[in-house]
């Protein structure tokens, strides 16, 4: 069998240009252009890269954005400060925390007071709430791109075995309501999972959000499966860096239906899912 390779890539700048054709016509329409404001604290290199993707993909949609860089030593109440001020603006619609934030500074506490109309990434408790009841309007973003990759690829998913590999509150959490919401059959499987091996092979949709490079082999697959890989792992290989996911992607390829590739997978798709998101925000706001 030789798998559908699914280009993530490719699905996030069509859904960047539909979104930037939206965003047009809602200015056209006498509306705020949509703001999107990223606080960055430290000078971390992945979160610098992260930061600096995500407000470009904000300007190629035709959205205002906004940097808040702080320095790495920064207190608690500095950050609060800047959030609570982009909470007052009218013209910022998604305010997103670059996460991890250093050691000495709550991730909590600043994920509990962004406006949860303008949390973007879909973490404050009051979202996370909603969409456990089946009624979120900001879905964390990495599991609704691989969402949106599972339907294109798969259209109705009703009636599935999905495998959640993974069960934090940024993916595997809400991935896994996200599938039961799409009424697949939903299995999660976590670190004290007895045979991780044995319940994938179940799985006609597998989603790997484990962060331990290549976990996933050739034995954990069924055959025919969508496999979507969500993991980002640097790793050393014959004296280069490279970038891998959870999923040893050689070596289940040519079992799979389709399979995403990291890099060019889920990570495009998570920026996208964030700029919909900005806009959700921002036609709620009805400003
Ligand atoms: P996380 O918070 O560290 O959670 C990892 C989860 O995997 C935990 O639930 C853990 O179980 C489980 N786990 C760890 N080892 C396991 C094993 N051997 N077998 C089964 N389960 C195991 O990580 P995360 O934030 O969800 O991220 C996961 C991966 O996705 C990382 O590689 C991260 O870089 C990547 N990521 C990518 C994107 C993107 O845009 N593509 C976005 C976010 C994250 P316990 O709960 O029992 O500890």
């Amino acid at each position: 069998m030789s798998a559908k390779i699914i280009d993530g890539r490719h699905i996030s700048e069509q859904l960047i240009e539909e979104m930037a054709q939206e965003v047009k016509e809602r200015m056209a329409q006498g509306y705020k252009q949509p703001g999107l404001a990223v606080v960055l604290v430290g000078d971390d290199p992945a979160s610098a890269i992260y930061v600096r993707n995500k407000i470009r993909s904000a300007e190629k949609a035709g959205m205002l954005s906004i940097v808040k860089r702080l320095d790495e030593s920064c207190s608690q109440q500095a950050l609060d400060d800047v959030v609570s001020e982009l909470n007052e603006r009218d013209d910022v619609h998604g305010i997103l925390v670059q996460l991890p934030l250093p050691k000495h500074l709550s991730e909590e506490r600043i994920i509990n007071l962004i406006k949860p109309s303008k949390d973007v990434d879909g973490f404050h408790p009051m979202n996370a709430g909603l969409l456990s009841l089946g009624q979120a309007t900001l879905i964390p973003c990495t599991p609704l791109g691989c969402l949106e990759l599972l339907k294109r690829e798969m259209g109705d998913i009703s009636g599935k075995h999905a495998v959640v590999i993974g069960r934090s509150n940024i993916v595997g959490k809400p991935m896994a309501r996200l599938l039961l919401l799409a009424n697949c059959t939903v299995t999660v499987v976590h670190s004290k999972s007895v045979d991780p091996a044995k319940l994938c092979q179940q799985a006609d949709i597998l989603v790997a959000a484990v962060g331990v490079p290549e976990l996933v082999t050739r034995d954990w697959v069924k055959s025919g499966a969508v496999v979507i890989d969500v993991g980002i792992n640097a790793i050393e290989q014959e004296g280069k860096r490279k970038l891998v996911g959870d999923v040893n992607f050689n070596d289940v390829v040519d079992k799979c239906q389709a399979i995403t590739p990291v890099p060019g997978g889920v990570g495009p798709m998570t920026i996208a899912c964030l700029i919909k998101n900005t806009l959700i925000a921002a036609t709620l706001s009805d400003n």
